[in-house]
């Protein structure tokens, strides 16, 4: 279907003005970069798997489309997962997905890359593969369709779609995609499986089609072996090592509808060796890797110039850990402030916060204030290397109240390995105990926002081994915890993450190829949208892992023997098997480690 087919829907079909939020499907926004597709000789569908005001506020869709429109020669557009009344809409109009700069069908592109930022978005990937026009299956898709590209952190353990998509980047995709492009350009003339093999060959590629699982007979993974000779054993992730040395936006696409995160987002460091056990991200993202303070004033100046925001806000995984983080808040506020431009940071540390970034911050509007002290008790927080003392968050508390906030959101999470009831009330007493101090440091009363998650084992963590809490644990430690504050109901307000949907969540991200034909039967069943509490669906799942003769309990509530080979093993994030299984040893004895940084020991975790 030809772009101006869709441009005269765009602008006369009546039945857009009875859409959920049709500013999605408009484009245009300002910045947007529009090349004719006769001046360039590549094509890039950069393709967000939900919907436009999450996507919008992805910061690695931004570097990627700036990477990309940088070069004359590549044309990089976006889509994003439309609501399901539009999807709906354009299955009836026979419209397939088009790209926001020129309408064009996503199919038309050469390369279509997917972010998967969390196995939530499984089911919505086989949804903008339908609404594309485009097989759901890799094997089933010839040259005429584009190349189907995976990238983000569930690539991390990509195997339960690895039917869905021709090839993954493990890992970070600023220097490897210009390299991606170059072999999709040069084997335009050879079979899908000569280009697929060639990408095979560039680091942090992974061609799943290149690789064949073997299971014992009771379903366990039994290995994984390579069936190409140009395939690697291993796959080893790709990383930057010059944060400063690579492209970040100084200008973006501004959305006329408001997203997620309205603001202009700077990223001031990539990567945490804080170590916390639970986390993923803390291990994908390693080492730590700074942007100086020079270049993230320049870059936040540029963005509030050509983007016109009022708000920037700091981007990283630990913030306060950035070498230079007082300076570069009172440098940049300070020369902010006279364009009332606020800047506000992510979740908080509890040990290095400071008044001064406080008031740095709070200069010219005062925003939420959020940490994650992530479990109760002193001891739990050892087993998670999470090493803050009661005394420690208390007083951050306090410093947050006396400085003028009234209100701090506090996350938590629970079922945690080595967790007991004690460190569930040690929630309550913390909070008790902090709602005191802070009323008489702010001389009024305080609230508190608590919010808790079901710990989900992820791969590549200490706690890969570990297994997930039943859903009926996680509600009688919710009822505990909320008997134990029900006397504080009106200064504390308490939300809970839906333990079945991290049930399914930690079923996916523990999952094997066999997940795969649970995610295809999910999602012909009716499964999309699953990080929407209004279309999630337990049932549903629940009947998709049965009829594929799968038990979701075997993924995510089952421990891993020490020597089982794990679904991800060949993908080599770069911290070794046995550095995961000393931190997980340590975890158990509640010891902690330090985290690695200039002036701090070497852990050899194997990265660097
Ligand atoms: S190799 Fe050492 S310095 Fe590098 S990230 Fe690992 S523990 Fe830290």
């Amino acid at each position: 279907m030809k772009p101006h087919f869709i441009h005269s829907f765009l602008q006369n079909d009546p039945s857009l003005r009875n859409l959920h939020k049709p500013g999605r499907y408009l484009g245009r926004e300002w910045n947007t970069v529009i090349k004719n597709a006769r001046s360039v000789d590549f094509s890039i569908a950069l393709a967000f798997p939900d919907v436009y005001e999450i996507g919008m506020s992805h910061v690695g869709l931004k570097i990627l489309y700036h990477i990309l429109n940088a070069d004359p020669s590549v044309r990089a557009e976006r889509a994003f997962l439309p609501w399901p009344d539009m999807g709906e809409l354009l299955k009836e109009k026979g419209i397939p997905l088009y790209t926001l700069e020129s309408a064009t069908p996503v199919k038309d592109f050469e390369l279509m890359g997917i972010s998967l930022q969390t196995e939530l978005n499984y089911t919505n990937v086989l949804y903008l593969l339908e609404l594309s026009g485009i097989p759901l299956r890799s094997k089933n898709r010839g040259k005429e369709y584009p190349v189907v590209l995976g990238g983000g952190p569930c690539t991390a353990n990509p195997e339960p779609m690895a039917p869905f998509f021709d090839a993954f980047l493990i890992g970070e995709g600023e220097e490897a995609i210009g390299e991606i492009v170059a072999i999709l350009r040069n084997t335009r003339d050879l079979s899908r499986k000569s280009t697929l093999a060639a990408l095979a060959g560039i680091r942090g590629m992974y061609v799943p089609q290149l690789y064949t699982p073997f299971y014992f007979s009771d379903g366990i993974l039994k290995k994984v072996e390579v069936n190409h000779p140009r395939a690697p054993e291993k796959v080893h992730r790709r990383w930057v090592r010059d944060l400063e040395a690579v492209p970040y936006p100084d200008r973006v696409p501004v959305p006329y509808i408001s997203v997620v995160h309205d603001r202009a987002a700077v990223e001031i460091s990539r990567g945490c060796t804080r170590g916390c056990r639970f986390c993923q991200a803390g291990i994908l993202y390693r080492p730590h890797r700074e942007r100086s303070p020079e270049t993230v004033c320049r870059l936040a100046e540029a963005l509030v110039e050509s983007c016109g925001y009022n708000e920037v806000s700091f981007f990283s995984l630990s913030t306060t850990d950035h070498s230079q983080i007082r300076e570069m808040t009172t440098e940049l506020s300070g020369r902010l402030n006279a364009r009332r431009v606020s800047l506000t940071l992510p979740s908080l540390r509890m040990d290095r916060f400071s008044l001064q970034i406080a008031r740095n911050l709070s200069s010219v509007r005062k925003s939420g204030l959020t940490f994650a002290p992530e479990a109760g008790s002193e001891r739990l927080r050892r087993v998670i290397n999470k090493d803050l003392t009661d005394q420690q968050v208390l007083d951050t508390i306090v410093q947050a109240f006396s400085a003028g906030w009234r209100d701090l959101k506090l996350y938590f999470m629970f079922g945690l390995p080595t967790e007991t009831p004690r460190d569930i009330t040690a929630i309550a007493a913390l909070i008790e105990e902090g709602l005191k101090l802070g009323k008489k440091a702010a001389g009024r009363a305080v609230n508190m926002h608590v919010s808790l998650s079901a710990f989900v084992p992820k791969p590549h963590t200490p706690f890969q081994w570990c297994s997930q809490q039943t859903v009926e644990y996680f509600e009688e430690h919710a009822a505990l915890l909320r008997k134990n504050l029900r006397h504080l109901r009106r200064q504390v307000r308490l939300s809970w993450s839906d333990f079945q949907l991290n049930l399914v969540e930690a079923a996916l991200a523990r999952g094997d190829r066999h997940s795969a034909d649970v995610v295809e039967t999910a999602y012909r069943m009716g499964c999309i949208m699953d990080g929407w509490s209004e279309y999630f669906s337990f049932t549903r799942w629940e009947k998709a892992f049965s009829r594929c003769g799968r038990d979701p309990a075997l993924y995510a509530q089952r421990e891993r023997k020490e020597q089982e080979v794990l679904p991800w093993d060949h993908l080599m994030i770069g911290v070794g098997r046995g550095f995961l299984r000393r931190e997980l040893q340590k975890g158990m004895r509640e010891e902690t480690t330090r985290m690695c940084r200039p002036g701090y020991p070497c852990h050899t975790c194997g990265v660097c």
